[in-house]
C-alpha cells in the first residue's frame, strides 16, 4: 500500500505494516476481546477493499459507518479511503430525524452497522424508508446477521474469500476521503468532507511535538468515538507512529476503561470530560493501577481544573485540546511554553486549563462585533476564525451556510474566545450560549466551571433565560453530589460565585436536577435545557437592584 506522490493516508499504513508487522491491535467487541497485529490488519483491510471493489464501489462513492470503536471499524478507516471511496462516519446516538437527514443528504451507498445499533437503524428506516433510498446494502459488523428486515450481510462473509493483497490506487490529494456531520447542536447537521490531504496534514500535525505525538512504544486507546470526527484522527496518527491500538468497543463503562488501561498498558487515551468524570469516580472507589498511563487528552468541552489536578496527583499528564468537526478536528492544545515551565504550579495550571496554543500549520484571528481584531490581553474577546490545510472551506451542499460561516479564507468557528499575552486561546463560550444580560455578556462556561468547583456539586449547566428587564438572566441547573443538603446549597453556591464574580453574574435561580442531559457527542445539551427551563417566570423579578448588569 505505498500510495503515489500525493499527500494521502496510504503510506502511513504501508510503513506500519512493513516496519512493525507484529505491533498489536486490540479490540473489545460484542464477541469478546479480539487481538491481532498490523500484518493481519493490513491483510483484512486489503480484503475489505477487494470486497468493496467487487461490489462496484470506488471514487465518488460514500460508504457510511454506524459503529462503536473496534477493529472492524478501524479496518474501514484505511480500507475505504485507500480504495478510493469516501468514509462517512455517522453518529448513532443522534435522533432518528438527524440520521435520516444525514444518510439522505450524503447519499451513502452502503452502511456498516454494529449489531447493537441495528435496532436504532431499523427504527430510523421504518419511520422514513425514502431517506435510505441510496443505501444498497447493510453490512453488520460481526460473524452473523441477527433477524432483520434490512438487506443485510455479515462483515466477515462480506470480506471472506477476498485476497489479502490489493492493488491500491494512487489517490489524489484532493480526493474526498472522509466525511462527518456536525452534531446539530448548532442547528441542522452540516456535512464536512475531508480530502486525502486534509487527513494527511492533520495526521502530520498531530505527530509533531506540539500536537499529540504518538510513538512506537505508545499504546493508544481512543475513547472519543470513531463515529465522530474520526476519533480526533487518532486511528490515523497512531498508525503513522506505529503505536499499539486499543479500541474500547461498545458502550464502554469506567470499569472497562480501567481494565483496558491496566491490562493493555495504555499510555495515551483521549475523550470528552464526561468520560473522565466517570473514570475519576471509579478510581476513587476502586483500586486502579494507572501507572502505565502517561497522557490523557481532553477536549470537546472544557476540562475542569479539578480534573487536571486529579490526574496530576496520579502522575498522568492531562493535555487540554480544542477542535471541531470543521477542523478535522484538532486546532489547539494547551502545551506549556518553555518560558512557563519553571513557573509555579497554579500559573501553569491556569494555562493548561485554557484551550491552548494554535496548532502549527494553522492561522487564526479573533474578531469583535465591529469586525476588528481584539488585542491579546486575556480580557477582550471575540469570535475565533481559523484557517489552514485541515480546516474545511465549505459545507457539503450548503451554500447558505457557506455564505455565513467563511470569510477571507477563514472558518468562523462560532466560539467566543480571548487570547492572553502568551498566545493561549481561552474559550469564553459558544456564541449561542453566551448570556446577554443588560447589554453585558456572561459566560455560561465560566459559571459552570465555578459551580462545578463547589464540593457539593457533581455537574452544573447554566443557560440564559429571557428576562423582561435584563433581556436574559442566568439559570443554573445543578446535580448535587449524593447526600448533599440542597436546602443550604443554593445560598452556598451564590456565595461561592460571589467570591470570584460580580453580583450580576450570580444565577438568579438554581434548580436541582438528577442529571444534565447530554448531546450525542457527550456535551451538555443546552438546547434541551433551554427548551425545558427557558421559562422567564423562573427568574422573573429576582435580580436585586444593586446587581444591575455591569455593576
Ligand atoms: P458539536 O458540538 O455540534 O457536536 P463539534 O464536535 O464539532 O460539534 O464540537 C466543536 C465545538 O466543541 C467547538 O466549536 C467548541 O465550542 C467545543 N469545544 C471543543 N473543544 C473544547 C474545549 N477544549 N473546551 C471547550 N469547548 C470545546
Amino acid at each position: 500500500m505505498p500510495g503515489g506522490t500525493d499527500q494521502t493516508l496510504a503510506p502511513f499504513l504501508w510503513r506500519a505494516e512493513q516496519l512493525y508487522p507484529e505491533t498489536e491491535v486490540v479490540s473489545r467487541t460484542h464477541e469478546g476481546v479480539v487481538r491481532y497485529d498490523y500484518d493481519e490488519y493490513g491483510d483484512r483491510t486489503a480484503q475489505l477493499a477487494g470486497a468493496l471493489d467487487d461490489a462496484g464501489y470506488g471514487e465518488g462513492d460514500r460508504i457510511g459507518t454506524f459503529c462503536w470503536n473496534h477493529h472492524r471499524h478501524f479496518e474501514t478507516y484505511f480500507g475505504v479511503p485507500g480504495m478510493g471511496a469516501q468514509l462517512h462516519t455517522i453518529n448513532p446516538l443522534l435522533p432518528d430525524k438527524h440520521v435520516q437527514y444525514i444518510v439522505e443528504n450524503a447519499e451513502d451507498r452502503t452502511l456498516f452497522v454494529d449489531r447493537s445499533f441495528l435496532p436504532k437503524l431499523e427504527g430510523a428506516y421504518a419511520d422514513d424508508p425514502s431517506s435510505f433510498e441510496s443505501v444498497e446494502r447493510y453490512v453488520v459488523m460481526g460473524e452473523s446477521v441477527p433477524d432483520t428486515d434490512l438487506e443485510a450481510v455479515a462483515y466477515e462473509s462480506f470480506i471472506d474469500g477476498h485476497p489479502t493483497e490489493y492493488d491500491w490506487p494512487d489517490n489524489d490529494a484532493d480526493q474526498p476521503a472522509g466525511m462527518c456531520y456536525t452534531s446539530g447542536t448548532t442547528g441542522r447537521p452540516k456535512g464536512v468532507e475531508y480530502t486525502q490531504s486534509m487527513l494527511w496534514s492533520h495526521t502530520m500535525a498531530l505527530q509533531q511535538p506540539q500536537g499529540i505525538p504518538l510513538d512506537d512504544d505508545d499504546v493508544v486507546m481512543p475513547v472519543v468515538p470513531m463515529f465522530h470526527v474520526n476519533a480526533w484522527g487518532l486511528p490515523f496518527s497512531a498508525t503513522a507512529g506505529a503505536a499499539k491500538h486499543v479500541y474500547p468497543g461498545p458502550q464502554p463503562e469506567p470499569a472497562d476503561l480501567a481494565r483496558l488501561i491496566e491490562e493493555e498498558g495504555v499510555t495515551v487515551t483521549a475523550g470528552v470530560p464526561t468520560v473522565w468524570l466517570g473514570l475519576m469516580e471509579y478510581v476513587k472507589d476502586n483500586d486502579v493501577d494507572l501507572s502505565a498511563l502517561d497522557r490523557l487528552v481532553v477536549g470537546g468541552s472544557a476540562a475542569p481544573e479539578a480534573m487536571i489536578r486529579f490526574f496530576d496527583d496520579r502522575d498522568v499528564e492531562l493535555l487540554h485540546a480544542w477542535g471541531m468537526t470543521e477542523t478535522s478536528p484538532v486546532g489547539a492544545a494547551a502545551h506549556v511554553k518553555r518560558d512557563l515551565r519553571d513557573a509555579d504550579y497554579e500559573t501553569r495550571l491556569e494555562k493548561r486549563s485554557k484551550q491552548g496554543l494554535i496548532t502549527p500549520g494553522l492561522a487564526f484571528r479573533v474578531v469583535d462585533d465591529d469586525g476588528g481584531e481584539v488585542p491579546w490581553n486575556g480580557e477582550d474577546f471575540g469570535e475565533l476564525w481559523v484557517k489552514g490545510p485541515w480546516v474545511t472551506t465549505e459545507y457539503f451542499g450548503r451554500p447558505d451556510a457557506n455564505q455565513a460561516e467563511f470569510e477571507d479564507g477563514y472558518l468562523k468557528t462560532g466560539d467566543v474566545v480571548s487570547v492572553d499575552e502568551d498566545g493561549y486561546l481561552k474559550i469564553v463560550d459558544r456564541a449561542k450560549d453566551v448570556i446577554k444580560s443588560g447589554g453585558e455578556w456572561i459566560s455560561s462556561q465560566e459559571l459552570e466551571n465555578e459551580l462545578m468547583a463547589h464540593e457539593d456539586v457533581s455537574e452544573a449547566a447554566v443557560v440564559g433565560v429571557p428576562h423582561d428587564r435584563w433581556q436574559e438572566r442566568p439559570l443554573a441547573l445543578v446535580v448535587p453530589v449524593e447526600g448533599a443538603d440542597t436546602g443550604a446549597l443554593e445560598s452556598s453556591l451564590r456565595d461561592h460565585v460571589l467570591e470570584s464574580y460580580p453580583k450580576w453574574w450570580v444565577p438568579d435561580t438554581v434548580v436541582f436536577i438528577d442529571e444534565v442531559p447530554k448531546t450525542a457527542t457527550g456535551k451538555f445539551n443546552k438546547q434541551a435545557l433551554r427548551e425545558e427551563y427557558g421559562d422567564e417566570s423562573l427568574v422573573e423579578g429576582r435580580v436585586p437592584d444593586d446587581a444591575a448588569p455591569g455593576s
